[in-house]
């Protein structure tokens, strides 16, 4: 479905946060801080950006994403909430590090209540880079978010001229640029210079559909992630609920196995009412209940698709609707 904008521009508000899309060298050496340039610096970069849409910019954080937390996310999705609010606002476009961009892309696309294209976007290359990534990947961003089309498909993220559905994509890769990969359900679509050829739309609920409000008073509660081994122990776990999660993700083996004392670590955690997701650290496949391990009995949750980083988001977002396992297991099945 090749297509261009229309003669009558629409307006995109681009929210900025920082990332290597905004990352500078320093000294010619290989090193580089992420965040450095403001928005408006890279916008002045790409004038072709002009011809997409006429663009609003607010910097909303300037880090790199490994500093992303839960207090940059509610700014980000109040933010997101007020621009497209907006009537005159057509979609946003959120620049962000790649390393946790699949988590807020994922957080966003379960609390942003609007149809209206969300598309997160950064960069691989730094901006003073040979062959920088950025300028093309923002260029792209613009371009979907300003696409008719690009309504109601949830939180997209572009990057390497492919567009991603936020629930599905991963950062597979340090360093290379194909890094982000869709390898459950596919890619949303491709954009080659701002042409956009959008696949199917995603099956699972999201945004405009989503249950979850995040209010000012509402408090995301604490869910830890700890990485399955082989010889694991029941410590980890046990700390996890002495430090007071209310839940807990385990990146599973496999189809989200545990050794039998992590195991009996997790059915005392949930014992002592706290949520415990199973998930898989293969990257790929559906965690299934009741196969090696009787959830049913031991009242735990698997993540089904999600991998362990958005299983965590889901869980902290559910946890503040219920604390029923069988109620917070149905979101997985559902979002
Ligand atoms: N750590 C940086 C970040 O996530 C580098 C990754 C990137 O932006 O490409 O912001």
């Amino acid at each position: 479905m090749p297509s261009s904008p229309s003669p009558a521009l629409p307006c995109v508000r681009v929210l900025a946060t920082g990332g290597t899309i905004a990352g500078a060298q320093t000294g010619g050496s290989r090193g580089y801080q992420a965040g450095a340039f403001s928005i408006d610096a890279l916008v002045a970069a790409v004038p072709q950006l002009a011809t997409l849409a006429q663009l609003e910019v607010e910097q909303v954080a300037a880090i790199g994403s490994q500093d992303m937390d839960e207090a940059v996310w509610r700014r980000l999705a109040e933010r997101t909430a007020a621009a497209l609010a907006d009537p005159a606002v057509h979609g946003v476009v959120i620049t962000h590090g790649t390393d946790t961009m699949e988590e807020t892309g994922y957080f966003l696309n379960l609390v942003v209540r609007s149809e209206k294209p969300v598309v997160l976007v950064g960069a691989m290359r730094p901006a003073t880079e040979i062959s920088a990534d950025g300028p093309m990947n923002l260029y792209n961003a613009v371009a979907v978010a300003a696409h008719p089309a690009a309504r109601a498909r949830g939180v997209l993220i572009v990057a390497n001229d492919e567009i991603h559905f936020a629930r599905e994509v991963a950062k597979t890769n340090t360093t290379q640029l194909g890094t982000f990969k869709s390898t459950q359900r596919g890619l949303a679509g491709l954009v080659n210079a701002g042409r956009l050829h959008l696949y199917a739309p995603p099956a699972r609920r999201h945004t405009a559909e989503s249950e979850f409000i995040l209010g000012p008073d509402t408090v995301l509660p604490r869910v830890s992630i700890v990485y399955a081994y082989a010889g694991m122990g029941r410590e980890l776990i046990d700390a996890a609920v002495q430090s007071g999660a209310h839940g807990l993700v385990v990146a599973g083996v496999g189809d989200g196995n545990l050794p039998a004392t992590a195991l009996a670590a997790c059915a005392d955690a949930v014992r002592r009412g706290v949520a415990v997701v199973r998930s898989s650290r293969t990257g790929g496949g559906v965690v299934e209940r009741d196969i090696e391990i009787d959830d049913d009995r031991l009242g735990l949750i698997v993540a089904e698709e999600l991998n362990p980083q958005k299983a965590r988001v889901l869980l902290m977002l559910g946890l503040t609707r219920t604390a029923d396992p069988r109620a917070l297991q149905e979101m997985f099945f559902s979002y």
